[in-house]
């Protein structure tokens, strides 16, 4: 059996791949240590796990659901966003997914016909470009420089865009660098993309995660008309640590999101019933957890980043949100007699017993991630193993 060409060029999720690996390596035994998933480590919080069982128990979690999800979830996220960011949407405006990531892919099928660019910043998530291309869209990349802590300006997407650019992808605050665009930056790209009817995708997945006094912005409520121009994908994986619930959603112009929807029914029905009445608990019940786990990812940034430096060779800029350390390894590689990023995190792996994501998969050859969605202890070894190998590999 051929497989399909769309296929055959598709690269599995590095993020997923790589915390596969430790996983593996860890059930034959290998002690590993493993800060490759952006994956919050706290259990989904209590009021929202017993709304789960109540649905269960009451028999409302047996049945499909409309394919945009249960209308009790869809008005919830209506009133999300007008809560927490005074932005007004109907309820026809709103779609609930399997996680962020179906919301991004029947985005892409919803907007994209053969050739047609996206423009995406790099560093960038790893599924943006393999859904782009899945949907015989183009990306295309355009660097953020590391000195501007890896964000794009409006000059370099102006130089970018074509007659084919379609959208624009945002991510901010950004996996995998944890910086946050101001709102100054974002009203140009915001204003550059009205001007030029090119839609703003932005994932705001990371909005509620920002630390140490950063302001997140979302760009949707910087002007009526760019909010037109927008279609916000959010969910609750990161906010509420339900990753393993799979609930996303999207909120913007009707007809994109009506198109997401029958797509949605042609390829899942409906979200799992049981994640929706979840999730509904999550948008609509005490927010207080939120808060707390705030606090302890910030806690854990602010005692990582300065053991990261003592590294030899590292360069980190601060991580204003998000979960992840971002650092150039560059002149640690130079010192370790590596050139290529995917062979020092494989040797990391492998010597050091430490899984980290490669800065490939990012599209930075002088990069690595560092989840902090971990526990604190499992951090600090982190750090001290791949100190202890930076060090006796310069030896050598
Ligand atoms: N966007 C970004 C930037 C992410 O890091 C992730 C990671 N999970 C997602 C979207 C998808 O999230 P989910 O599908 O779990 O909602
Ligand atoms: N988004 C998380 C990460 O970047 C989870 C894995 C994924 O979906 O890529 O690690």
């Amino acid at each position: 059996m051929k497989l399909s060409k769309r296929v055959r060029n598709l690269e599995p999720s590095v993020t997923l791949a790589t915390a596969a690996r430790a996983k593996e390596l860890k059930a034959q035994g290998l002690d590993i240590l493993s800060a490759t998933l952006g994956e919050p480590d706290f259990v989904t919080p209590k009021n929202i796990q017993q709304a789960a069982i109540q649905a269960i128990e009451s028999g409302k979690a047996s049945f499909y659901t409309a394919s945009a999800g249960i209308p009790e979830l869809r008005q919830a996220v209506v009133d999300y966003f007008k809560r927490n960011y005074g932005l007004t949407y109907n309820v026809s405006q709103t779609i609930v997914t399997d996680g962020a990531k179906f919301a991004l892919y029947a985005l892409f099928q919803s907007i994209l016909d053969e050739e047609d660019e996206v423009i995406i910043p790099v560093p960038y998530w790893v599924s943006y470009a393999e859904q782009v291309r899945l949907a015989d869209g183009v990306p295309v990349f355009v660097d953020g420089a590391e000195t501007n802590q890896f964000k794009v300006t409006t000059e370099q997407l102006e130089q970018a865009r074509t007659s084919k650019t379609k959208a624009f992808m945002l991510t901010s605050p950004s996996n995998p660098t944890g910086m946050i665009y101001t709102k100054e930056e974002l009203l140009a790209i915001g204003e550059w993309a009205v001007e030029h009817d090119i839609l703003i995708v932005a994932d705001d997945i990371y909005g509620a995660l920002v630390y140490n006094g950063a302001e997140f912005t979302p760009i949707a409520t910087l002007s009526e008309a760019i909010c037109n121009q927008t279609i916000v994908i959010n969910g609750v994986s990161k906010t509420y640590s339900m990753t393993g619930w799979r609930i996303g959603f999207a909120v913007g112009n009707q007809e994109i999101i009506t198109a997401m929807i029958n797509i949605a029914s042609q390829a899942t029905s409906n979200p799992s019933a049981v994640s929706q009445y979840a999730a509904l608990e999550a948008l609509n019940g005490p927010q207080d957890s939120i808060e707390t786990m705030r606090l302890a990812f910030e806690e854990r940034l602010n005692r990582l980043y300065p053991l990261v430096l003592e590294i030899p060779g590292v360069k980190c800029a601060k991580p204003q949100g998000a979960f992840y350390l971002f650092p150039n390894v560059k002149e640690t590689m130079d010192l370790c007699g590596y050139t290529d990023v995917t062979a020092f995190t494989e040797a990391l792996l492998n010597e050091a017993h430490v899984a980290l994501v490669t800065g490939a998969g990012f599209g930075s050859p002088e990069n690595i991630r560092i989840s902090y969605a971990t526990d604190w202890d499992t951090l600090e070894e982190v750090v001290k193993r791949i100190k202890a190998f930076v060090e006796k590999k310069r030896q050598k």
